[in-house]
């Protein structure tokens, strides 16, 4: 396998190994600079980012647009608390709420954080609105979820790695296979449920698609057992499976949107809860919040990365280049490829093998061939681009990974 690591990269990988904790296990390329779907290393070779920072930088790397918002703020004024009011934020909670159809917006930083503020508006209004005895309220989860990696998060998660010697764990809930009608029927019928808390399609796991019509079967089932249904839209949302929402594939409108990552175009760390007034006004003043969430620059970076989404259309983009991506990954008919699924422009390919180190040799080999992608769970390989790609720099990627899968075929 041919090393591509210089002196100088190989010296920034050091550095990190050195100081830094070793909670991640990056691919050794060592990037350092971005512009659209293009970013550089530290000797100036350019790739094609097929990750986008897990989908944050749906708007590519560095937009004129957000960049621009975001100096033009900073020089202004960039953070008040809460404690006070700040011009930015009201004009931000109303674009919000007009963007996305909801009354209200809770703003955070991360995707984390967001799921955690869904995670407690969820156990409040149970308590408050629908009258589960204090203590009691469940919230129903999938299996190979991932919706971040606080303590209460990693306590229903379903990954050894991410659970193990992490405990105690928070208690109140119930784990139900993904994509399972019936499962989540069952859960149903306890009067304790509060919540359903779902990826509309798991990232993390690989790229996992439901059924058709489970997602609006799914809340359905929620509506009529008076239990809120919580999108997890994190990674989804925002244009990258070709609609604005992944729910909106199925015309499902969830009580609770959870946004992050790139609402604000990978510029800065925004997210965001949205619902209505009769379950967002159970939070009262003093019972959450934090010292970032709705800042007045993070308000004015979301509102440009959100209208660059509008503008440049990214969604039909996502939709359209998606269908060729998976054709063509389809049509390359290799044996090293056991399976091509996604959405728009998520989507993974599975590998046909049981070496669990082909997934890594494979993204090592296609960062040599000019693109970066990350293997998850071994044998999977995410292919998430920044949607401002155009047809023919989409169709340049192809010939990469056609070109690596040929190597690997010999
Ligand atoms: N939810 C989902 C669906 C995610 O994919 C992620 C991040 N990969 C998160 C939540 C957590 O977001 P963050 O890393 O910003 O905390």
């Amino acid at each position: 396998m041919a090393a591509i690591t210089t002196t100088r990269s190989q010296e920034l990988i050091e550095l990190e190994d050195r100081y830094g904790a070793h909670n991640y296990h990056p691919l050794p390329v060592v990037l350092a600079r971005g512009e659209g779907v293009y970013v550089w290393d530290v000797d100036g070779k350019r790739y094609y980012d097929f990750l986008s920072a897990y989908s944050a930088v749906n708007q590519g790397h560095c937009h004129p647009k957000i960049v621009g918002a975001l100096v033009e703020q900073a020089q202004k004024l960039t953070l008040t608390s809460r404690a006070f009011y700040n011009d930015s934020l009201g004009e931000y909670e109303q674009f919000m709420s007009e963007y996305f159809g909801y009354d209200k917006v809770l703003p955070m930083n991360t995707g984390a954080e967001a799921v955690e503020t869904a995670i407690k508006l969820t156990r409040k209004w149970a308590y408050e609105r629908k009258g589960i005895a204090e203590k009691e309220a469940k919230i129903i989860v999938c299996e190979h979820n991932f919706h971040g990696r606080t303590t209460t998060i990693v306590s229903f998660s379903s990954d050894e790695g991410s659970k193990k010697n992490f405990g105690p764990y928070t208690p109140g809930f119930v784990t139900i296979p993904y994509n399972d009608l019936i499962a989540l029927e069952n859960a149903l019928k306890d009067p304790t449920i509060a919540g359903f808390l779902i990826e509309p399609i798991q990232g993390e796991a690989g790229v996992d698609v439901p059924s058709d019509g489970y997602l609006s079967k799914a809340a359905a089932l929620c509506k009529a057992a008076n239990v809120l249904f919580m999108a997890d839209e994190v990674q989804t949302g925002i244009a990258r499976t070709g609609r604005l929402l992944a729910c909106d594939h199925e015309d499902v409108r969830p009580d609770i949107v959870i946004l992050g990552k790139a609402i604000s175009g990978g510029v800065y760390p925004v997210s965001a809860v949205l619902a209505d007034d009769d379950i967002m006004l159970v939070i009262k003043p003093g019972q959450h919040g934090s010292t970032f969430g709705g800042n007045p620059l993070a308000a004015k970076v979301a509102m440009a990365a959100l209208q660059v989404v509008k503008d440049e259309n990214l969604a039909e983009n996502a939709q359209c280049l998606g269908e060729i991506l998976r054709k063509e990954l389809r049509a390359l008919n290799s044996p090293l490829i056991k399976l091509v699924r996604g959405k728009g422009l998520l989507n993974a390919i599975v590998l046909n093998t049981t070496d669990k180190d082909l997934g890594w040799n494979f993204c090592l080999r296609l960062r040599d061939n000019g693109l970066l992608a990350k293997p998850t769970h071994g044998d999977k390989i995410r292919f998430a681009p920044p949607l401002v790609m155009t047809e023919q720099q989409l169709r340049e990627c192809i010939a990469i990974i056609a070109k690596t899968v040929r190597e690997f075929e010999k």
